[in-house]
């Protein structure tokens, strides 16, 4: 629903063709495709458990964070959510702004035309619209060239602080993993002991260890500090469609034990 390019329904339906039998929907900053999802996983036997990718920021430094569970209409996360969108939208008229000065201009119709029904403006939605524009070859390209965080035409937005989004996450009654903590060189973001500290004074839940951006041996030093630390290490593809190459589908998977262990942390 947000930046993957396939729906909701046709991305539960690839899960049951990759023989996937429980797959979680983690859209950034929306919970709006989760009723398709479920709906189409009950007819073609796919759990689908119910998921969002929350915008959270630590000194400044993005980081994400996965919502397990968590209740859509609990105030305090909805309300928090509502900023976060806001703050996606608020800083496109500064990207398109910065990238027309570096000659490669699209225009914000150009943009919304991606963006279609997401409640949640990405870089990716520009980004792809530099694609049809010719500008750039593929999503990596317009991120390694322009958008990434530090890249010449990146502008910061609004995120929620890190101890804070998990307080929310677990006053909605949900779980609280981090996604691909030490992914693309951003282990100083989220070092051991300041993982220690969110477990210890935010009951943080899990880190994600099995994911596209962590090298064998990244995992493997991530899954030694779960273990220790007790936090839950799972594993997910992170599939956006088109739109990441190399994130198939079921390429990492959360072992059914640690997903038990998930569904038992829920807070109903
Ligand atoms: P945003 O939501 O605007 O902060 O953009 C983050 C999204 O961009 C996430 O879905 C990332 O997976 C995606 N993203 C980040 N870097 C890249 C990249 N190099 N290529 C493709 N997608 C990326």
């Amino acid at each position: 629903m947000s930046d993957g390019t396939d729906t909701p329904e046709e991305l539960v339906r690839k899960a049951a063709a990759a023989g996937l039998d429980v797959v979680a929907l983690t859209d950034h900053d929306t919970f709006d495709g989760l009723d398709a999802a479920v709906a189409e996983g009950e007819r073609v036997g796919v759990h689908v458990f119910r998921g969002m990718e929350l915008s959270c920021s630590r000194r400044g430094d993005s980081v994400h964070l996965l919502a397990y569970g968590a209740n859509p209409s609990n105030t305090d996360l909805a309300g928090e959510m509502v900023r976060v969108r806001g703050g996606r939208m608020g800083r496109l008229a500064g990207v398109l702004t910065k990238l027309a000065e570096l000659g490669v201009p699209v225009s914000e119709a150009d943009v919304m035309a991606e963006v279609g029904d997401s409640p949640s403006v990405g870089r990716p939605h520009i980004a792809d619209a530099m694609i049809k524009a010719g500008h750039v070859r593929d999503r990596e390209e317009a991120f390694e060239r322009f958008l990434a965080e530090g890249g010449p035409a990146h502008v910061p937005r609004y995120a929620i602080e890190l101890e804070r989004g998990i307080d929310l996450v677990h006053g909605a009654g949900g779980v609280a993993v981090i996604g691909h903590p030490w992914g693309r060189g951003r282990e100083h973001v989220l070092p051991p002991a300041v993982l220690r500290t969110l477990v210890a004074d935010h009951a943080l839940d899990g880190v994600e260890v099995d994911h596209q951006d962590h090298d064998t041996e990244t995992r493997a030093q991530l899954r030694t500090l779960a273990a220790e630390l007790g936090l839950l290490a799972t594993g997910s593809s992170d599939y956006h469609g088109m739109g990441k190459l190399d994130h198939d589908l079921g390429c990492n998977t959360t072992a059914p034990e640690v997903f038990d262990e998930l569904v038992q942390r829920l807070r109903r």
